[in-house]
């Protein structure tokens, strides 16, 4: 199913359940909506001479009982209240305001940063033969070469064994304004029997998790490993970059049978390609 439709649909249930809760809770004979043109005071009754009991900023809202004499009556906590329909004018037909979630994925997709983690002086995980940053960079080279087919445009945070800080990997993908981060790792764990595939996105941020969430299903269907799910997570190149960023652990370097995988080319492929295609998902 598309990312749009998926959260389009509770939208909609939401829509359909306030239009039928709205009317129960308004007064039936109320039939005008109005806003006003300017501060507009509420009386106590239907004369200028009338105490006034509240009072409506410009531009208010309100749906009211037009009398037929120049007021429209209302009722405001279960008090009646009358206001001068001089000030009044038919309410501007509310325009549907973007749900957040369909404006952060709706947005299009064209510039992606892949980050290979570690490099250089830093290694990462190490285990079973196997180097983190060299897992890290192989896929990610895959990963480069699917999402430029796809037609994307592709930044690497490095594309060679070096260092780079955490800093500079946000700052750069920040500054060539990405609409899509990806991290590529692999784990490693204190039991050896640890294994399988996790993303990781920040905070709340709903259009990481879905991009996670995304990347997540294309990654446990394709390669069988095991999944242990998306979870939010407070890594720097997560929390520092302005766009929906995932970081994919690709499997367990402590683990025997992940080391095995993450060092077999089959293997690699499966993972770059499924990224791509979780992006793909996500992006469509
Ligand atoms: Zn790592």
């Amino acid at each position: 199913m598309h990312t749009r439709l998926k959260v389009a649909l509770p939208l909609l249930f939401i829509l359909i359940a306030l239009l039928l809760i709205l009317p129960t809770q308004a007064n039936a004979s109320v039939s005008n909506t109005g806003q006003t043109t300017a501060n507009l005071n509420i009386r106590a009754a239907p004369s200028t001479d009338a105490a006034i009991i509240g009072k409506f900023p410009a531009g208010t809202q309100f749906q009211y009982i037009d009398r037929g004499d120049g007021w429209g009556q209302i009722t405001i906590q279960s008090q009646t209240g009358y206001l001068s329909l001089d000030y009044v004018t038919a309410a501007k037909k509310e325009t549907a305001a973007p749900a957040p979630a369909e404006s952060s994925s709706g947005q299009p997709v064209h510039r992606i940063v892949i980050d290979p983690g570690h490099g250089g002086k830093d290694p990462g995980a190490i285990g079973n033969d196997t180097m983190e940053k060299w897992v890290a960079l192989t896929i990610s080279e895959k990963l480069q070469r699917r999402l430029l087919a796809n037609g994307y445009d592709v930044k690497m945070t490095r594309s060679e064994d070096v260092f780079i800080p955490l800093p500079e990997r946000a700052t750069l993908s920040n500054n060539w304004k990405a609409d899509l981060f990806v991290s590529v790792h692999a784990n490693s764990a204190t039991s050896s029997s640890a294994k399988g595939l996790e993303s990781y996105y920040y905070g709340a941020s709903s259009s990481g998790k879905q991009l996670a969430s995304s990347i997540q299903t294309a990654l446990v269907a394709n390669t069988n490993n095991e999944n242990r799910g998306t979870h939010s997570a407070d890594f720097y190149v997560l929390r520092h970059t302005s766009m929906p960023a995932v970081l994919v652990e690709t499997g367990f370097i402590s683990n025997p049978a992940d080391a095995v995988l993450l060092n077999d080319e089959g293997y690699q492929d499966k993972v770059a390609s499924s990224i791509a295609e979780g992006i793909k998902d996500y992006a469509s």
